[in-house]
């Protein structure tokens, strides 16, 4: 008889590791506890603005290579769209300057050498310091490595790493920090040309893994929420599910990919980061402006992001935690006040829907890093995949499904 591998959790870093696993013959089992997969990063049917939006607005790097070569697999890599160069425009809500951030290709960083590419107000010698960062101890923040003020600050260093952290960054990890840049900036701008999923985050990352699951009779469970573990000393002997329970065969290997905190109650004694970070997500249904970008960073503002999508004009807010009490039409003008300032479009403001996922990641300080496990349990049957193990990097879509496929390898090696 063959083996199954039973994934519990239908997110990127489940179904990555379903993915990897049906490619190499093995026989998966996904059980998910909702009635969609995707989880945090999914697209859904919204009443009020009658269309299909995204729960958050996703924004990958082209040097995402686990999430690329997932897309790839999937034969969904043109789903996610974005220029042929590292550009990021921007706009400064308090000075109303704007400029192009235009990284070139290639290791040696030649744009910090050009006044019409760098940032504007910065100097060459203002770039230096970010290099300690690359080799930064993990019990350092950010704040302890590099300088706070100044434009370079301002207008790159704080935009990049709050996205990429989702943490005010002077406290985030100087490590997870130093990680994002060594695998973006440092590596040129072919490693960071900015791609979005223009049809939603469901067409591109969760649609396609579910049809390749159909394809190799790998059934995706949903409703089917994992209720408890039964364990020996060694190993995990069953899966209890409320209404059935799975006894496991002596070969049969289980993958955990589920949140921090579902995956400490369900297994005693593991340790998990324990605080987390929201995201504001507001969307607008409105044609975007003629010329407006797909992605528009602006600064001095509430609003740190303007995504362009067909019908559709969403922004993104990260470490949001401050606005979670602040009345949704406020939040909404408020937002709705910028992008229009910054993109040209009309000051009424059109049907709009706020989606605040109040634990959207964990917390990327260097105390809650420490706290993320590795893939291996002390149950020899049991993996833990999610985007908050321990993967060096940021809770990200590449962190999510590089997690996926390293639990997959541990499984049936490649
Ligand atoms: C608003 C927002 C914006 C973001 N923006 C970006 C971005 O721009 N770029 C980027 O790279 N990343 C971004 N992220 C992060 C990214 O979405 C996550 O890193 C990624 O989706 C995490 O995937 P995961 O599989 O680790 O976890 P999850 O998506 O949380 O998946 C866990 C799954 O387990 C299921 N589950 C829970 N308990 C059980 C149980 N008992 N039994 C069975 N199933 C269970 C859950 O329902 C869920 O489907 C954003 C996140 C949010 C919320």
């Amino acid at each position: 008889m063959t083996r199954t591998v039973h994934i519990i959790g239908a997110g990127l870093a489940g179904l990555s590791a379903a993915v990897e696993l049906a490619l190499r013959g093995e026989a998966v089992v996904v059980h998910e506890a909702t009635t969609f997969a995707g989880g945090r990063c999914r697209s859904y049917h919204d009443s009020t603005l009658g269309m299909t939006i995204d729960n958050g607005n996703h924004l990958l790097l082209s040097g995402n290579h686990a999430a690329l070569r997932y897309l790839n697999l999937l034969g969904a890599a043109e789903r996610l769209v974005g220029p042929t160069k590292a550009e990021f425009p921007f706009f400064d809500l308090a000075s109303q300057e704007q400029w192009t951030l235009r990284i070139n290709d290639g290791r040696f960083p030649s744009w910090i050498f050009n006044s019409g590419k760098r940032v504007p107000g910065t100097r060459v010698l203002d770039y230096l310091p970010l290099t300690r960062l690359l080799w930064a101890g993990s019990d350092r923040a950010v704040g302890e490595v590099v300088r706070f003020t100044g434009p370079l600050y301002e207008r790159l260093v704080r935009p990049l790493l709050l996205a990429a952290l989702n943490i005010e960054p002077s406290a985030g990890s100087a490590a997870l920090a130093g990680a994002v840049i060594r695998e973006t900036l440092a590596t040129g701008g072919a490693a960071c040309r900015p791609l979005v999923a223009r049809e939603g985050l469901g067409s591109a990352l969760i649609e396609p893994a579910l049809a390749f699951l159909r394809e190799r009779n790998s059934p995706v469970r949903l409703g089917h929420q994992l209720h408890r573990l039964h364990a020996s000393d060694a190993r995990v002997e069953a899966l209890d599910f409320g209404g059935d329970k799975v006894a496991l065969a002596s070969d049969d290997a289980v993958i955990l990919a589920v949140p921090p905190y579902i995956a400490s109650a369900l297994v005693p004694g593991l340790t998990v980061p324990t605080e987390f970070r929201a995201i504001v997500n507001a969307h607008f249904r409105i044609e975007p402006a003629p010329y407006q970008p797909p992605i528009l960073g602006l600064i001095n503002s509430t609003t740190e992001w303007v995504f362009a999508f067909p019908g559709r004009v969403a922004t993104t807010i990260s470490a949001g935690d401050r606005l979670l009490d602040t009345p949704r039409d406020a939040l909404a003008r408020t937002i709705w006040s910028e992008v229009a300032t910054a993109t040209g479009l009309p000051p009424d403001l059109p049907p709009w829907q706020i989606v605040r996922e109040r634990r959207a990641t964990f917390a990327a300080t260097p105390e809650q890093d420490a706290l993320r496990p590795s893939a291996n349990t002390r149950f020899n049957n049991l993996l833990l995949a999610g985007d908050w193990t321990n993967t060096g990097l940021p809770a990200t879509i590449e962190s999510a499904i590089r997690s996926g496929r390293r639990a997959a390898d541990l499984v049936a090696p490649p």
